[in-house]
C-alpha cells in the first residue's frame, strides 16, 4: 500500500503553477502575485493635515493658553482634494481639513478642538509642536519600495496598497478551474425526487464548495451513470476547459466501478491503494493533450471529503503558486480513545475546543463510518492517527488538522 504522503507526491509530480495574467485589482483576492509591485509614488503622495483645523506657523501660537488665546485671521479653507496650491504668512492662518495637502509656509496643524471653530478669525487656546498633524509624503511607502513581492497574496488587507499606488491590474497567476464529475446509478440531482434506492448527489456539491474553499472556480458535470460511454463523454467534454478534474466514486473492488475500468485502460491514470482510513481506494493522473491532472476519489463521501483535503487541495493550491499546500495542523490533547486500523493513517472526525487555559483539547464526532454526512458537519477538525497507532488513548497529544484555517 501507498503512503499518504508518497500519494501527494504523485499527485503533485510536475505540478507548476498556471501561467500569469492580467486582472482587475477585485478579481485578483486570493490570487498569488506574478511580479512584484513598486510604487510609483511615495504614499502619501504629498504633505497633508491629519486632523480638521488651521495651518499656521509653530511660533506664532507658541504662547497660546486657554486664559490668553491667540487669534489669527483666517484668509481661506483647504479641503481634501484641493489640488492648488495655497501658502499661509506669518501671523496668519487657513483652515485644514483632514487629507488636505499643507498649504506652503505653515509648519503645523492646530486641531480645532484647541480653538473656537472660528471661520473668519481663529481663537487659538493651546500651542502645537511645530511638524504636529502632518503626515509626510513618503512616510507611509517611499517611491520606488517593492509594495508587494510575487508570490504574495492578493488579500483584503493588500489590496488598500495595490490600488493606492494605482494598480488597476494586476500581474497575477491564474485561477484553476476544477470540474467536478460525480458518478453512480444511485444519484439524483439535488432538488429532484427520489425513488427507493436512490441518493442525492452530495459529493458533487461538496466537492464544488472544497474546490472553491481552495481558490479555485469550480463547477459539476451532469453526474455520470456507472455505464463506460456515459462516463467517457462527460470526461471528455470535461477536460476541454477543466485545469483539474475531480471524480467521485467507481474506483473501488466493484463490478460497477466505471472510473476505474475506463481510466485503468488509459494507462494514464494510476489507481492504488493508499494507506489511509477513510478512503483507501485512490487514483491520480493526467489526460489528454493538455495533461490535466485528475484526481479519482472513492465514492462514500467522508473519504471523498478527506481525500480532498490530502490530495485535492494541496494540487489546487500548488495551480495557484501558494506556498503553503495544506491546512495547518496542530497538536492537541484527546479526549476519548481513539481505537485505529494497523498499517492506515486514520483521519477522525472531531470537535477542536481551545479552553480558556489556551489549551487545545479535541474529541472524536458524530460517528466514524464513511457514509455520515451528518457526522461530518459537526466536525470542525480531523484528528491524524499514523500508521503505527491501533489505540489513541484520552489525555494522549494527537495532531489535529483544523478545518476551519485555510493555510497561510
Ligand atoms: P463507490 O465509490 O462508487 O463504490 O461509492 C461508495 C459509496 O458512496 C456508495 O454508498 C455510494 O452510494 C456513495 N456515493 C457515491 N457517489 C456519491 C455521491 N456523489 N454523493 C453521495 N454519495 C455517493
Ligand atoms: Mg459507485
Amino acid at each position: 500500500m501507498r503512503s499518504v504522503a508518497d500519494h501527494l507526491a504523485t499527485v503533485l509530480d510536475g505540478i507548476e503553477p498556471l501561467e500569469a495574467v492580467d486582472v482587475e485589482l477585485l478579481d485578483a483576492i486570493g490570487l498569488t502575485l506574478a511580479s512584484d509591485v513598486v510604487a510609483p509614488w511615495p504614499l502619501p503622495a504629498f504633505d497633508n493635515s491629519s486632523m480638521d483645523g488651521y495651518a499656521v506657523h509653530a511660533s506664532d501660537v507658541a504662547a497660546a493658553s486657554p486664559d490668553s488665546p491667540v487669534v489669527l485671521p483666517v484668509l481661506g479653507d483647504v479641503a481634501a482634494g484641493g489640488t492648488g496650491r495655497t501658502a499661509v504668512a506669518p501671523g496668519t492662518a487657513l483652515r485644514i481639513m483632514t487629507g488636505a495637502p499643507m498649504p506652503d509656509g505653515a509648519d503645523t496643524v492646530v486641531p480645532v478642538e484647541r480653538t473656537d471653530g472660528g471661520v473668519e478669525r481663529v481663537s487659538i487656546t493651546a500651542p502645537v509642536t511645530p511638524g504636529a498633524y502632518i503626515r509626510r509624503a513618503g512616510e507611509d511607502v517611499a517611491a520606488g519600495t517593492v509594495v508587494q513581492r510575487a508570490g504574495d497574496v492578493v488579500t483584503e488587507r493588500s489590496v488598500a496598497v495595490l490600488a493606492s499606488v494605482g494598480c488597476a491590474h494586476v500581474h497575477v497567476v491564474r485561477r484553476p478551474h476544477v470540474v467536478v464529475i460525480s458518478t453512480g446509478d444511485e444519484l439524483v440531482e439535488v432538488g429532484h425526487p427520489l425513488e427507493h434506492g436512490q441518493i442525492v448527489d452530495s459529493n458533487g456539491i461538496m466537492l464544488v464548495a472544497l474546490a472553491r474553499s481552495a481558490g479555485a472556480s469550480a463547477w459539476r458535470t451532469p453526474h455520470a451513470h456507472d455505464v463506460d460511454d456515459e462516463f467517457r463523454a462527460v470526461l471528455s467534454a470535461a477536460l476541454r476547459e477543466a485545469d483539474v478534474v475531480v471524480t467521485s466514486g467507481g474506483v473501488s473492488m466493484g463490478a460497477y466501478d466505471t472510473v476505474k475500468a475506463v481510466l485503468s485502460q488509459s494507462g494514464e491514470v494510476d489507481f492504488v491503494k493508499v494507506a489511509q482510513h477513510p478512503g483507501m481506494p485512490q487514483g491520480a493522473g493526467r489526460l489528454g493533450d493538455r495533461r490535466v491532472p485528475i484526481v479519482t476519489l472513492p465514492g462514500n463521501p467522508v473519504s471523498s471529503f478527506v481525500s480532498f483535503e490530502l490530495y485535492v487541495r494541496p494540487l489546487v493550491r500548488r495551480l495557484l503558486g501558494r506556498r503553503e499546500l495544506s491546512r495547518p495542523t496542530e497538536p492537541a490533547t484527546l479526549l476519548e480513545p481513539i481505537d485505529s486500523p494497523a498499517g492506515k493513517q486514520q483521519y477522525v472526525r472531531a470537535v477542536l475546543e481551545v479552553g480558556d487555559d489556551g489549551v487545545r483539547r479535541v474529541r472524536p464526532v458524530g460517528g466514524q463510518g464513511s457514509h455520515v454526512v451528518g457526522g461530518l458537519a459537526m466536525a470542525d477538525a480531523l484528528v491524524v492517527l499514523p500508521p503505527d497507532v491501533t489505540r489513541a488513548h484520552a489525555g494522549d497529544v494527537v495532531d489535529v488538522l483544523d478545518l476551519t484555517r485555510s493555510p497561510v
